[in-house]
């Protein structure tokens, strides 16, 4: 969304003033076709808009060309050391390849993948994360996250010198103050789009809120062009993860339950409700605040800002709409009520 260029990863452009693009990778054995196929209609549904299958050896290129005439969405073929593997990759349908030109060896290697990525018309993803800092930054005094970004930047130098500039930048830290510096530095510098994610974050609740911070802090100085939430397990949590980030920090679209922390003035179950409303409007692709108070002390002001608004009173909740009450209703109600409202702000 923020980058100065705009790739093109098949029909999904990344960078400019395009929306931040939710990416995830599949952890089936590529070999096993049909299951990687099956995660990736999983990943796609669950609102992955591209998708990284790693291509390890050429053994695998004949079930990946079979993933990749399969998919609905773009798959990126995530290569390491074997240049000729890139080169299949593409020739089997990838739609970008993501490489280390440093660990794919001598140059006229990377320039023959260049040659047929230009031929083929799709971007390279070239970067660094904190294991793959280069040699001569490391045991100075440059700080790491420079360290880092000046790694990825020598990535950029190679593929600028072959003359080819439809890149998209990766620099990965598992620490998040180190990634969040090395992307702004990184940014500051060159105009291509940044694909943005903690490394090997963790398993699910120390993923989610490591990368909610890291990446959350970058998305909200402007920087970030796609995003990957790194969890270790099942693929799909991160796509869920990623949209949510996104949803709250409003950069996509969709419902967002506002709801408060409850006190002693609450008149009704606040939890349960949101969780409800949270449900219905699980599948909106519209941008929708609801909010769901316990008391009409607070819960009014506070929900002036939301589309829609439940404040729990002494007999049931007084409904509001922009502010604005528009239906106090009976605990019996009030459930049914406010799904009424809410259905027709959807419609
Ligand atoms: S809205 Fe009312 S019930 Fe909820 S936290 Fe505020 S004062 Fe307490």
């Amino acid at each position: 969304m923020f980058s100065k260029n705009t790739v093109y990863v098949k029909n999904i452009p990344i960078g400019g003033n395009n929306p931040i693009i939710i990416q995830s990778m599949t952890n089936t054995d590529t070999l096993d076709t049909e299951s990687t196929i099956r995660q990736i209609i999983k990943l796609a549904n669950a609102g992955a808009e591209i998708v990284r299958v790693s291509v390890r050896t050429l053994e695998d290129i004949s079930s990946f060309k079979e993933i990749c005439k399969n998919s609905s969405v773009p798959i990126v073929a995530d290569i390491h050391f074997d240049y000729r593997v890139a080169i299949e990759a593409i020739k089997a349908g990838a739609s970008k390849i993501r490489i280390n030109p440093g660990n794919i060896g001598a140059k006229w290697k990377v320039q023959e993948v260049v040659k047929v990525a230009k031929e083929y018309n799709i971007p390279i993803r070239v970067g660094a994360n904190s294991g793959s800092i280069k040699k001569e930054f490391e045991n100075t005094s440059m700080p790491r996250y420079k360290a880092l970004a000046e790694s990825a930047l020598q990535e950029v130098k190679i593929m600028e010198e072959l003359e080819f500039e439809d890149i998209v930048i990766s620099i990965k830290s598992t620490d998040a103050k180190e990634n969040f510096l090395a992307n702004k530095y990184i940014s500051e510098k060159v105009p291509y789009p940044l694909h943005i994610g903690i490394t090997e974050a963790g398993i699910y609740e120390d993923a989610l809120v490591l990368s909610s911070a890291g990446l959350g802090a970058l998305l909200l100085n402007n920087i970030g062009d796609t995003i990957r939430i790194s969890i270790a397990g099942d693929p799909v949590k991160e796509v869920l993860v990623a949209k949510k980030l996104l949803t709250l920090l409003g950069f996509k679209k969709g419902p967002r339950v506002i709801a408060c922390p409850t006190c002693a003035r609450t008149e009704i179950n606040v939890e349960e409700l949101a969780i409800k409303v949270k449900e219905w409007t699980k599948n909106v692709d519209k941008s929708l605040n609801i909010a769901v108070m316990g008391c009409v002390v607070n819960g009014p002001g506070e929900a002036k800002h939301a589309d829609i608004g439940i404040a729990g009173t002494k007999s049931g909740g007084a409904i509001s709409i922009n502010g604005e009450v528009v239906e106090t209703v009976s605990y019996e109600n009030l459930e049914n009520t406010f799904k009424k409202y809410i259905d027709d702000l959807i419609k």
